[in-house]
């Protein structure tokens, strides 16, 4: 069967593909530099999937690290999770975003090439969408200048994956735009483990369910949405990571650039998470108004039909689970790896 290399495989969402991964009969190979990730998250992987899965350590920004990796597993095909994700750090640190994600991409795509590995699927996002003109988001709506370096590095390297599959046309390209990923694996074993005082909703849901912070600010409740909070596609991270294995499934070995939302196709607004997540909890979780956050976008969901009708993809998970599993993963873990 095919060896994946997975680049940031120690991280929320690269941690869960590779439990699918395996499921799926893909030997996969974690390499990562703990830049936003604990080591303890290694054992749980090989717990939940009762195989030793390879580890190397390493910054997809060294060529050597890297093609130490490529010397010692033949890699079939890389899934590039290794990016730092923060907008509001970016803003503050925008080259050390573009050295870590661009410069980064650049020398793990040098290195495939130079092993005559053609296989790469890149984790992009929604926001390269930015405000969209309309909703749902087709794979066609345009793409638009980020108002944020996170969200330009993700503009550029689908930009420069692009580009190498035009001039190494053996290259299959698989950029898969996310769109709001939430949830845990349902064994409570693994998940999101924010450093400091989350900036995504749901984390910062579970932290206030666990009583580690007092309450959710709901950043603006006057946009013009059905309940006046702006509206995401939340999709369950374990949908999310099973929409690679259909990804690497159909593209592998084939010549191109694929380009695949993944979403459910509904969008809820922030109040809406707040009831799903007090249901959840079995209480009503606290929460205040507060100003409109800069640079939010109002409204932003997919329409997933072209990865379902193509890689026969399609997330399945409601919202209540995701909610009930992002609680189950914070409960049995308050304070995430550091237990
Ligand atoms: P994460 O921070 O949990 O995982 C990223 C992993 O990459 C971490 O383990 C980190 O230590 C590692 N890493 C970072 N820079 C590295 C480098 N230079 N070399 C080696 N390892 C490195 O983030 P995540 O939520 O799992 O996101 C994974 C990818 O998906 C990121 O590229 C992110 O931009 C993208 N994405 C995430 C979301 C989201 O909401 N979580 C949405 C859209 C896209
Ligand atoms: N949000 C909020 N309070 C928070 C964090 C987020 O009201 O503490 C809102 C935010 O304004 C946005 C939605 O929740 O409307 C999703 O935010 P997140 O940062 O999770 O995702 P993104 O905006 O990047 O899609």
């Amino acid at each position: 069967m095919s060896v994946i290399l997975v680049t940031g495989g120690a991280g929320y969402i690269g941690s869960h593909t590779v439990i699918e991964l395996v499921k799926a009969g893909y030997d996969a190979v974690i390499f990562d530099n703990f830049s936003n990730s604990k080591p303890a998250v290694l054992e749980r992987i090989n717990r939940i999937t009762g195989k030793h899965i390879p580890f190397m350590a390493g910054d997809i920004r060294s060529r050597e690290q890297l093609e130490a990796v490529f010397s010692t597993y033949k890699i079939d095909g890389v899934i590039n999770f290794a990016g730092l994700k923060a907008v509001g750090e970016s803003v503050k640190k925008p080259l050390e975003y573009y050295d870590n994600n661009v410069s980064g991409a650049r020398t793990l795509l040098s290195v495939m090439r130079e092993f005559k590995c053609y296989n790469f699927i890149f984790s992009s996002s929604a926001t390269v969408y930015g405000e969209p003109d309309s909703v749902p988001l087709t794979e066609e709506s345009p793409v638009k200048r980020a108002n944020c370096p996170y969200g330009q590095t993700k503009v550029d390297i689908e930009y420069m994956c692009q580009e190498l599959q035009k001039a190494v046309p053996e290259f299959s390209m698989v950029l898969l735009r996310y769109f709001n990923p939430v949830g845990a694996h349902e064994s409570g074993l693994i998940g999101e483990d924010p450093r400091g005082i989350p900036n995504n909703l749901m984390p910062y849901l579970t932290q206030v369910a666990v009583g580690r912070l007092p309450y959710l600010n709901i950043f603006g409740n006057d946009y013009p949405t059905p309940d006046g909070t702006c509206v995401r596609d939340y999709i369950h991270v374990v949908d999310l990571a099973k929409g690679h294995v259909a990804a690497l499934n159909h593209c592998l070995n084939k010549s191109g650039t694929f380009i695949y939302n993944l979403g459910t196709g509904v969008g809820y607004s922030v109040l809406d998470m707040v009831k799903a997540f007090s249901k959840a909890i079995g209480r009503e979780l606290p929460y205040k108004f507060a100003p409109r956050r800069a640079g939010d976008v109002v409204q932003c969901y997919a329409d997933p039909a072209k990865a379902q009708r193509e890689l026969g993809w399609k997330a399945l998970k409601t919202l209540d689970e995701m909610a009930a599993d992002s609680y189950n993963w914070q409960k049995n873990n308050p304070n995430g790896y550091d237990d």
